[in-house]
């Protein structure tokens, strides 16, 4: 065999070997969701939370707290499949409330109102019954919550309907719970972003974007999740838009999640 021709087998060899390995690192690249369920009982009522994640891991978590606000959880699954990171949502049977039985009696509570005492025994009341033991019960479920969300960035993802809640209530009857309001008149008022973090506020403000900054010491402890964070210096954030603002709630999670990854933000 002539040295001519053995340099073209090695040549052919060696491309072969070019194209088994690149085939092999695009496959192993492929990203897959993960999703794995965790069950909390209430009382004896078994609740499912389910979390979604994807390579690469991110500093922020996505949070669906209500399961009948249905774009956001489209939002939030279109968010992970583009650029990662994960999501945490509770299944509810596409109901906002929770409904669970303890000693043969039924309660029902809002889950986005049981991060403080006097939120869970508001919304118990409000939704039918309070007992000390149910607020246990209740309490133990907010944790389990929380310890899932522990050293993340909270962005949180609701819907409302038009015209009942909006940014524009931050200027009125919710006046007392904003510290600064920004408000882009072109905007839907019922798309707005709520946040915890002063450094977020002003970049968004800045990009004229509807935005309310949480004032910690006035707002009113509901139990909401985002005076919990306020109060023990998490960052949060809630993209809120009108239900079926599917497109303009996407376009507001890029615009935090890209803000978010400006390291002042973060610290
Ligand atoms: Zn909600």
């Amino acid at each position: 065999m002539s040295s001519r021709l053995i340099k073209g087998y090695f040549k052919i060899v060696l491309q072969l070997l070019l194209l088994f390995f690149t085939v092999s690192v695009i496959t192993s690249c492929a990203k897959k969701d993960v999703t794995s369920v965790k069950t909390i009982f209430i009382g004896s009522t078994e609740i499912r939370v389910e979390l979604i994640s994807r390579s690469p891991a991110r500093e922020h978590i996505f949070l669906q707290l209500h399961d009948n606000e249905q774009t956001s959880a489209i939002t939030a699954h279109r968010m992970v499949q583009a650029s990662g990171g994960s999501f945490l949502r509770i299944e509810n049977n596409h109901l906002r409330n929770i409904t669970f039985r303890l000693d043969n009696a039924l309660y029902a509570f809002d889950p986005n109102r049981i991060f403080s005492s006097p939120g869970i025994k508001k919304t118990l009341e409000e939704n039918g019954q309070y007992d000390e033991a149910v607020e246990e019960e209740v309490n133990r479920f907010a944790d389990s919550l929380l310890s899932m969300l522990r050293d993340k960035v909270i962005v949180a993802l609701h819907n409302n309907s038009n015209g009942r809640y909006s940014v524009r209530k931050y200027l009125d009857d919710l006046k007392s719970n904003a510290a600064a309001v920004h408000i882009n008149e072109v905007m839907d008022e019922d798309d707005f972003i709520y946040t915890t973090s002063n450094e977020l506020f002003i970049a968004l403000r800045h990009l004229n974007i509807n935005v309310v900054l949480q004032d910690h010491e006035q707002v009113e402890d509901d139990g909401s999740l985002s005076v919990y964070c306020g109060r023990n210096q998490i960052v949060y954030v809630n993209v809120e838009t009108e239900h079926g603002h599917e497109e303009e709630q996407y376009r507001l999670t890029k615009v935090v999640l890209n803000l978010l990854s400006r390291p002042l933000i973060n610290k």
